[in-house]
């Protein structure tokens, strides 16, 4: 009976306040408290987690020691993808991005066996740019892997530098070494004997979690993989 009375009233909120697509600001009919169904069906999949040299692996080849690194999603423009990450990146929809988190988390959960990762770390923001967004975007997603499959995130292990000068006046070996010193590792305890999958939003050329593996390596982790929400094409 309570549990009818509950439906009742969240019919009765649902008529009141519908829940509005995160990808195409439509109200949901049909789907879960996210996304519409249609979106739900559109999201573009890579599967690379079930690939070995999948694009997202094949970039650090040469650079640096991965064990996996995949992309949940395929990032294309003027689809609901590129607005979910709009709205988690820009508009304070953090539940949203734990949302995404958790459909990585389900993905990373089917390849669990073959992985076996002992923790996660987001890829650290700029400070300053945290204090003004408010929270980092690739935590939220984190949160989100932790919820569906159990393993932990360490937040604050891994750091990124507050002054770092800016890029443009430097060469190129000097733009490298600027990313390569950027990042710092609290307690190293913490990764040792670890493998840790690194997680970020979007994945394009890879130098900054180059920089994060290195630093990884060089405080002992066991092994790093990668995996992002997304992967420009
Ligand atoms: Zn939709």
């Amino acid at each position: 009976m309570r549990h009818l009375a509950r439906e009742a009233y969240e019919s009765i909120i649902h008529l009141f306040y519908p829940s509005i697509c995160f990808g195409c600001q439509n109200e949901i009919i049909e789907g879960d408290e996210m996304l519409c169904i249609s979106c739900l069906q559109s999201l573009p999949y890579t599967s690379f987690e079930t690939i070995e040299n999948n694009p997202v692996s094949t970039l650090f080849w040469g650079r640096c020691k991965i064990i996996n690194a995949f992309s949940t999603f395929y990032f294309i423009e003027q689809t609901p993808l590129q607005k979910i990450i709009h709205q988690i990146k820009y508009k304070n929809e953090e539940n949203l991005g734990v949302y995404m988190g958790q459909l990585m988390g389900y993905k990373i959960e089917a390849i669990k066996r073959n992985i076996a990762v002992d923790l996660c770390i987001p890829m650290p923001l700029h400070p300053t740019k945290e204090r003004e967004r408010g929270y980092n975007q690739s935590a939220l997603l984190t949160k989100g892997i932790e919820e569906a499959t159990g393993i932990p995130t360490k937040l604050n292990t891994l750091t990124r530098k507050t002054h770092t000068s800016s890029q443009t006046k430097k060469t190129r070996i000097e733009r490298w070494m600027n990313v390569e010193n950027i990042f710092d590792i609290n307690d190293p305890n913490e990764i040792k004997g670890k493998h840790v999958l690194l997680v970020d939003d979007v994945i394009t050329t890879g130098a900054s979690i180059e920089a994060c593996i290195n630093v990884l390596l060089a405080n002992q982790a066991a092994g790093v993989s990668v995996a992002s929400l997304a992967y420009t094409i």
